[in-house]
């Protein structure tokens, strides 16, 4: 008798437990040109207004939408943007300062003529490359309030930035909802909302350049982890490889011995900014730009498949597979 009481017990105690433990709330969703995946434990409203928070980003910032934000300032010279639109604007033209201009946002007349957001992949004439460059100049675009004035023939693109920036008010979006656990993949672009629900950190893969395993993981709280790579996008021509990622100042895909970038930090806008600039700057301006700032650590992978941290991060970094045995060299900032 003692023996079914207390045998009712644990069940009643499992049973208050399995209620207690929040469940996964997910939802799948396509949208800025990548498949995004939400999971928050225990609140399904945050998922769906997650959910409809990333359409209403994608209606204002998509460069190819007719009638978002972004396409009316271009095809009109400038224009006033949404409060959101001018404040990611600005932020964008910050990190497009902090890097020298290597994440330039009016890069778009350029990656329109590669055929990166048509996808008619071509390679242009140098004649054209060159006549596209003079409309390049981040530092040409003016932003007051949210009065945007852009040269004749410049274009704005924010695709670089938009996953970063989306995952940011996201997580902010859940933190205030009070969500403790939550995991945000924009399509590669990670952010994390807590730990996991046990309380552990979440474990974050980071794409092996070369194949389509892992080349190590990341455990991540309350942090983005966002990777830019010449694999992510590309078209191949008479031999040659093209990625989606110009570099500002030759008006031709970044070729600076870097394979990817992942840039781990708080701020997703800012790791994913880097992550697009470190990739045209190549791995000795990466370090260098690290080393001045701070806020974000570094994976960085070279074309040559040597993988190169940050010391911030040389804790948090678990090789996998064919990296397990290599050597991974660590910057240090001193
Ligand atoms: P991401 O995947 O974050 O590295 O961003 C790449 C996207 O940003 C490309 O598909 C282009 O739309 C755009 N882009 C390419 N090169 C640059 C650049 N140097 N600066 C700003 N945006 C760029
Ligand atoms: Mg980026």
């Amino acid at each position: 008798m003692r023996r079914t009481a207390s045998a009712l017990l644990c069940l009643a105690l499992l049973l208050a437990l399995a209620g207690c433990a929040p469940q996964a709330e997910t939802s799948t969703v396509f949208a800025m040109d990548t498949v995004m995946t939400l999971t928050a434990y225990g609140d399904r409203a945050c998922v769906d207004d997650a959910v409809s928070l990333i359409q209403e980003l994608e209606a204002r910032l998509s460069v190819t939408a007719a009638d978002s934000d972004i396409a009316r300032v271009n095809g009109s010279g400038g224009g006033d943007a949404a409060p959101e639109t001018a404040a990611l604007l600005k932020r964008a033209l910050e990190l497009c300062k902090l890097t020298g201009g290597a994440l330039d946002v009016t890069v778009y007349p350029l990656v329109r003529a590669w055929g990166f957001t048509t996808g008619a992949y071509r390679v242009p004439e140098d004649a054209e490359i060159a006549e596209l460059l003079t409309y390049v100049d981040h530092t040409a675009v003016k932003l007051d309030g949210q009065t945007v004035s852009l040269p004749a023939g410049a274009m704005l693109d924010l695709g670089a930035v938009a996953k970063g920036w989306t995952g940011d008010k996201i997580a902010a979006l859940w933190r205030e909802a009070g969500v403790k656990s939550g995991l945000i993949n924009l399509g590669g672009n990670v952010q994390t909302v807590g730990g996991k629900p046990d309380g552990s950190d979440w474990v974050v893969g980071i794409r092996d350049p070369f194949s389509e395993g892992l080349l190590g993981a990341v455990s991540a709280r309350d942090l983005a982890v966002i990777t830019s790579g010449g694999y992510q996008r590309y078209f191949e021509q008479d031999g040659v490889r093209y990625c989606h990622i110009i570099d500002p100042k030759t008006g031709r895909p970044a070729d600076s011995g870097l394979a990817s970038v992942t840039v781990v930090g708080e701020e997703g806008v800012l790791c994913d900014g880097l992550s697009t600039a470190l990739y045209v700057l190549g791995p000795e301006e990466a370090v260098r730009l690290w080393r001045e700032n701070t806020g974000f650590d570094l994976v960085l992978v070279t074309d040559g498949g040597e993988v190169i941290l940050t010391e911030g991060i040389e804790g948090r970094f678990t090789p996998m597979g064919a990296y397990t045995d290599k050597e991974i060299k660590v910057m240090r900032r001193g």
